[in-house]
């Protein structure tokens, strides 16, 4: 869920994190310019530093969506950070939430520019596809800023305690919707890569919970990513 987001936004939003991605950047360039030395690092660095330069950023169209059956309505811009993904961050994950609340309250929670958290897309009941929020743009909605800016969020409309929540409507156009991602930007389909917001390192949050049936879920991505290759 991302209801309850608000720590993880505030990291994401405060200098504390930022320095925090220093240490682990360090780390990183450490490791890759021992193996493989500086000029894949020297690329890497341009890569990243040249979507800030003016006018290369990709054209955007009021009201456009990535997923051709999600209906668009607005996120609060304080619940998202502009970028320029895939290009300026990589995407290689898409993290499962549970909104434990209604359609609707989820939708609200996310035009709150006090709520400090949102995901790119809500998932309802009904099969219905809402995005808010644009897969250029990092949402906050992991709760770790790494994981913001590699994945794509989707929360489903129900509360984790209620196995009845997650309908066969909600399954098959979520797994739909998961499968385009995984197209669109070559992620492999497994565990590792579509995973719940509880297996975000550090998190506290559970969902989408013990009744989220994975098997099932990955069955329906996998059959329809191949359908759309
Ligand atoms: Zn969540």
């Amino acid at each position: 869920m991302c209801v309850e987001d608000r720590m993880g936004a505030r990291k994401a939003s405060a200098g504390k994190d930022g320095d925090r991605r220093i240490g682990r950047r360090a780390l990183i360039v450490g490791g890759v310019a021992a193996a493989a030395g500086t000029a894949v690092l020297a690329r890497d660095e341009l890569g990243r530093l040249w979507w800030r330069v003016p006018g290369v950023e990709k054209p955007r169209e009021q009201g456009a969506v990535d997923f051709a059956d999600a209906r668009w309505v607005a996120a609060s811009d304080a619940n998202w950070r502009r970028a320029d993904r895939p290009d300026d961050y990589g995407i290689d994950m898409v993290i499962v939430h549970v909104t434990q609340g209604s359609f609707d309250s989820a939708v609200r929670a996310f035009q709150d520019p006090g709520h400090k958290a949102a995901t790119h897309y809500i998932v309802g009941q009904d099969g219905r596809v809402t995005q808010m929020i644009r897969e250029l743009d990092v949402a906050y909605h992991a709760g770790d800023r790494d994981y913001n800016e590699r994945s794509v969020g989707i929360e489903h409309e129900g509360f984790v305690d209620r196995p009845q929540d997650f309908t066969d409507e909600m399954y098959e156009a979520s797994a739909r919707l998961t499968a385009r991602i995984c197209a669109r930007y070559d992620i492999p389909v497994d565990r590792e890569h579509i995973i719940g917001h509880v297996e975000v390192p550090g998190t506290d949050h559970t969902d989408p919970g013990p009744h989220w049936d994975w098997d099932r879920y990955m069955r329906l991505v996998r059959r329809a990513r191949t359908g759309t290759v």
